[in-house]
C-alpha cells in the first residue's frame, strides 16, 4: 500500500522522468595544493509545476523504493557526460563526478553500461569518479564484485559522506576505493570545534596512509578553505568555493575563481 502523500509525488515524478523535465546542476570541486578545477559533480534537480522544488534526498529515496533509479542514472549520466563533451570540446578540462545509489550496482552489467558512456562520448575513464554511499538495504561490501570492476576499468569510486549514516571502516578496508570524502557536518564543525578538528585531521592521514584521496566537502567558509588546505586535504568543494551551477556557467565561473584563489589563501 503507497500513502496518498507518497503517490502524488511518484506520479509527479515519474512524469518528469519520462517527459525530460528533470536537471542536472554542477559543483565544482577544487585541487587544494595550487586552487585549480579539478572535477565536478553533477546533482540532479526537479521543478515540479505542481509542488515546487523537491529536494534529492526526497526523491532519490522514492525512485530507490519504487524501481526508478536505474532509469534516473542512466538519464542523469546521459546528460552529465554530454555535458561534460560540450565543456572538453571547449577547452574547459576537469573530471566528472556522479552520484551512483547503491541500488544501481547490483546490475553486474553496470560497470560495462559506464565504460559505454565513456567511449560514446571521449572520455578516459580516469576522469570519472563515482561516488557511493552506504545505505541500510543494500551494503556496499555486497558489492564487491561490481565495484572491482569499475576499478580495473580505470573508474574511481569516492565513499561519499565519509564518517556519518552507515559508512564504516570495515568498508575502506575491504573495498577498492580511490576517494574519501570527509561529510560536510565535521567540515563545518572543525573550525570550532577541537574534537571535530581532531576528527577531521584524522580522516585525511587515514585515507592518505591507504593511499586514497579526501575530500572536503561542505566548505562554506575562507576560514574552512584555509583550515582544509594547512590540514593537507587534496580537494575540497562547496558553497565557498562556488554553488551547484548550470553547466554553461562553469566557464565564467572558472575564470572568476582562478583569479582569486592567490588572494583567498596562503600558503
Ligand atoms: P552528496 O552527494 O553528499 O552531495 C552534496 C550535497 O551537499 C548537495 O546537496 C550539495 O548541493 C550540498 N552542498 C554542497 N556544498 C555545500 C555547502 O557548502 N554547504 C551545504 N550546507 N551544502 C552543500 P543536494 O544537491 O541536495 O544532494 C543531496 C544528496 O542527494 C547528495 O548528497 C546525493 O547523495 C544525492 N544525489 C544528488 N544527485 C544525485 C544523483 O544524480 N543520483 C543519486 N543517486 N543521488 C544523488
Ligand atoms: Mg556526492
Ligand atoms: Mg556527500
Ligand atoms: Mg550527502
Amino acid at each position: 500500500m503507497i500513502e496518498p502523500a507518497e503517490l502524488g509525488l511518484l506520479d509527479g515524478f515519474e512524469r518528469a522522468l519520462i517527459n525530460d523535465r528533470l536537471h542536472l546542476v554542477y559543483q565544482p570541486k577544487i585541487s587544494l595544493s595550487d586552487g585549480t578545477l579539478k572535477r565536478v559533480e553533477a546533482l540532479v534537480r526537479w521543478e515540479d509545476p505542481d509542488l515546487g522544488t523537491v529536494p534529492p534526498s526526497r526523491f532519490v529515496p522514492l525512485a530507490e523504493r519504487h524501481g526508478l533509479i536505474d532509469e534516473m542514472t542512466r538519464w542523469g549520466m546521459d546528460t552529465a557526460f554530454r555535458q561534460w563533451k560540450s565543456w572538453h570540446d571547449h577547452g574547459l578540462e576537469c573530471e566528472l563526478a556522479f552520484n551512483i545509489s547503491a541500488l544501481s550496482l547490483r546490475a553486474l552489467a553496470f560497470p560495462d553500461l559506464v565504460s559505454d558512456y565513456c567511449e560514446r562520448y571521449g572520455m578516459p575513464p580516469s576522469c570519472l569518479v563515482l561516488e557511493l554511499t552506504e545505505s541500510a538495504t543494500q551494503p556496499l561490501v555486497t558489492l564487491m564484485d561490481t565495484l572491482t570492476r569499475f576499478r580495473i576499468k580505470g573508474i574511481g569510486l569516492a565513499i561519499d559522506d565519509f564518517g556519518t549514516g552507515y559508512s564504516s571502516l570495515m568498508q575502506l578496508r575491504q573495498l577498492p576505493f580511490s576517494e574519501l570524502k570527509i561529510d560536510q557536518f565535521f567540515v563545518a564543525d572543525a573550525c570550532y570545534n577541537k574534537d571535530s578538528r581532531a576528527i577531521v585531521e584524522s580522516i585525511i592521514d587515514l585515507a592518505h596512509k591507504l593511499d586514497l584521496s579526501a575530500t572536503a566537502e561542505g566548505v562554506e567558509s575562507q576560514e574552512q578553505l584555509q583550515l582544509m588546505k594547512d590540514l593537507g586535504c587534496d580537494i575540497a568543494q562547496g558553497y565557498r568555493i562556488a554553488r551547484p551551477l548550470e553547466g554553461e556557467k562553469l566557464a565564467d565561473w572558472n575564470k572568476i575563481w582562478s583569479k582569486s584563489w592567490s588572494e583567498l589563501v596562503s600558503n
